[in-house]
Parts: structure tokens; sequence; C-alpha cells
């Protein structure tokens, strides 16, 4: 087996499981510190006991890295696969997750270490192309958000001829200019009218003051809503379902005067895919379903495994009866960008 193809599969898997930070890191390390070796250097080093010389690579991934050379699956995967519920191995491409992923077709909420996910804009990319999509918008935070390091206007300038470059250099995804933007306590979006034009997808959140009274979270979200910029409004209730965060309570918000102005607006209403949001819960879903809302399952990744909570949050539109045909996500591209500029 490729041993930057182990290394990068293993860190998938530990993303998927929400492992600690460090041990991913130690994976995604080592992979790029080998991605460039010659496999004849590789074995060498492996045959000379120096491999951990190389800098980024640790004894575990020393391991692994020794188990590919000799052309096998390296035992820590073999140990991941086999705890996956539904085990994807050769590249991800087992016909079980094909049959389950075929009509996700992309993902409108992405991070990358632009703001505050794990890893490279190119390496998002290159894992939601492995699991199939056909597009994603990279989302990364807003300069207000401080806390995630959101962009700055000259930042986030780079960012899209980043994006740009990196579509460009691909055929079998289109990559998408998104941005999180955080929704302001007077209900106006954290970017300016130029920058939020130079972009295809804009996602709104709100992160600050989820307990204000319902009113106050209302009129903010309402005015969110009625910017033309905006497609989909993310995680609305805010709440946290488990981690060392939760239990955080949903925001309270009259839900059918936001669900009946994204309906009326053709704002998608996100299903957060994220194991600790499931936002929003069932009753809300079923509302915005009544409503005749659009749904976006989004993975809000911040590392390439967390794009394939998109499985979860489908179950669970699937288990709500949402039909395909509402949710944007699982929409060919063209579709996707006629609709995300239809108000602009
Ligand atoms: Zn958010
Ligand atoms: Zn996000």
């Amino acid at each position: 087996m490729d041993a930057h193809a182990a290394l990068s599969e293993i860190a998938f898997w530990l993303e998927r499981d929400l492992a600690p930070a460090f041990k991913v890191r130690a994976f995604r390390t080592a992979a790029g510190a080998i991605a460039g070796l010659d496999p004849a250097h590789l074995e060498a080093r492996v045959a000379s006991g120096t491999i951990e010389r190389v800098k980024g690579v640790g004894s575990r991934s020393a391991e692994v890295i020794a188990e590919a050379l000799q052309n096998r699956v390296p035992q820590y995967l073999v140990t991941l696969r086999a705890n996956r519920r539904e085990p994807m191995p050769d590249g991800l491409t087992s016909a079980r997750a094909l049959a389950r992923t075929a009509r996700i077709r992309g993902d409108l909420h992405t991070h990358t270490e632009w703001s505050d996910g794990t890893t490279s804009l190119e390496s998002m990319v290159e894992a939601a192309a492995a699991l199939g999509r056909e597009w994603i918008a990279i989302t990364d935070h807003s300069e207000g958000l401080s806390i995630a390091n959101g962009l700055s206007p000259d930042r986030r300038s780079e960012q899209i001829s980043q994006i740009a470059d990196v579509d460009e250099a691909r055929n079998d995804i289109a990559v998408l200019r998104g941005i999180e933007v955080d929704i302001l306590e007077d209900g106006s979006l954290d970017g300016s009218e130029t920058l939020l034009d130079a972009l295809d997808i804009v996602v709104a959140s709100v992160h600050s003051k989820l307990r204000a009274p319902a009113d106050a979270i209302t009129a903010r979200m309402l005015g969110a809503i009625e910017d033309p910029h905006v497609n989909v409004l993310a995680h609305c209730t805010g709440r946290l379902v488990a981690g060392a965060r939760a239990p955080r309570p949903q925001s309270a918000f009259d839900a059918p005067a936001v669900f009946e102005a994204c309906a009326e607006a053709g704002v998608a209403v996100e299903i957060n895919s994220r194991p600790e949001r499931q936002d929003p819960p069932d009753d809300l879903v079923e509302l915005a379903l009544d409503i005749g809302c659009l749904f976006s399952v989004d993975s809000d990744a911040h590392a390439p495994g967390h794009l394939d909570f998109v499985r979860d949050g489908m179950a669970r539109a699937a288990d709500l009866g949402v039909p395909a045909e509402r949710i944007v996500t699982t929409w060919p591209l063209d579709e996707v960008r006629t609709w995300a500029a239809r108000r602009r």
C-alpha cells in the first residue's frame, strides 16, 4: 500500500471519530513529510532504521510506513477500518458507500486552516473528491469571529485566488468561493457588499449572544435572510448535544417566522451534520419541511474526515421525510450556481 495514502486515511478515520487533534496531527504531519519522497529512499531509511529522522515522522507513523512499504495494509489502519460501521476500503469506494452517497453531490459549509480548520484547502478538496463529491464550497469564517481566525479582506482575496487555482487545477470536482459570515447583532452581515459580491456562496450564522430574548434573535435572523447575498442559514438553534461544551440548549426564536422568511427568499435551512450539533432538532426540521423550505445538508467540516459527517445528516433528513429535491446539496453544480446567484 502507498505509505502516504495509508497515513492520510488513518488521519481521515481519526477525524471522522473526532479523535484529539494532536493524535490526528501526528499522521497528517508525517503524511506531509513523506509526500515528495521517493519510495526507494523511504525503503532505504526503513532498512537502516533512520526513518524517524525524517522531520515530522514519529514512531507510530514510522511503523505505518514500514508496513505499507511491505505492500500490506498497516495494522493500525486495518483496525480503524474494522471499527467503522460501514468500512470503506480501497480509497473509500466500496459499493455500499457509493450507493449511500450517490445523491450527495456537494457540501456548502466547510473550513480550512485559513480560519479554524486543521488542514489545507487542497487536502479538503482532495478528500471531498475521494468521497465522490462533485462540488464543494469553502466557507471560512468572517473577520469578526477572531476566536476562529476569521479572514481579513486582504486574506480573503488571497484565499479567493487560491480557490480559483485549485478549482482550475482539478477536473473531478468544482470548488466554490464561500464564506460563513457572522450575523451581527443588528441583523446585518459581517462582510462588505463588495466582498459578498465576489463570492459564490454565503452561509450565515449566529455565533454570539445565543441566550438573547427570542424577539432579538428572530429579528437578527430575519435581517440576514433579507440580505440578497445569503444562501444558507446555518446551525440555526446553536445547540450542542455532545462534546465538551455540551449540553448547550437551543436559542429561543420565532421558528415559524424565520422559516417562512427562508421559504419565501429561497434561503436553505441547514441541516448541520456535525455529531455535536445535529442542528436543527427533529421538530424544527419537520416544521421547516411543512413550511416549504429548501435544506442544505452540510458537514461543517474542520478536517477532511469530517466531510463524511454528511452521511449522518442525510440519514436524519431521510428519516424525517425530507425529499432529495428539497436538498440543495443533492443538486448538480449548474443548478446550485443558478439558485445561489438568483437574488444577487
Ligand atoms: Zn458556525
Ligand atoms: Zn462552520
